[in-house]
């Protein structure tokens, strides 16, 4: 789509010019891609799941050790300044290709959203 392309406002059916951001008639919000929100959310959601993954695994690796092999090793054992930073390393790693995969679902997408 270039500058001089015309799409229509689902809501009003009136013309909205390819790169406006707002509708003429109607006054709903075009949106190009993903927005803003979106991409914080999908960072979030990324940063917490992980997070949280890896925290119970850190936890539940010495129960199941100590489960299935007779280990004795403490459940807060993995538990330290290096897991810790990993953890954070491999959240935020995660919670940016969960944003750049939301980027990309959007991308090239115009959506209107009424106000
Ligand atoms: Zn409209």
């Amino acid at each position: 789509m270039d500058s001089s392309e015309v799409m229509i406002c689902p809501f009003c059916r009136e013309e909205v010019i390819y790169k406006a951001l707002v509708c003429k008639s109607c006054g709903s919000d075009v949106v190009y891609g993903a927005t803003n929100i979106e991409l914080n959310n999908s960072f979030k959601t990324g940063f917490t799941t992980t997070g949280l993954a890896l925290f119970f695994i850190v936890f539940l690796v010495p129960v199941f050790l100590n489960d299935w092999f007779d280990f004795n090793i403490s459940a807060i054992v993995g538990v330290n300044w290096f897991t810790f930073a990993v953890g954070v390393g491999l959240s935020l790693y995660m919670a940016s290709k969960n944003r750049r995969k939301t980027e990309n679902y959007y991308r090239g997408q115009v959506r209107f959203f009424r106000k």
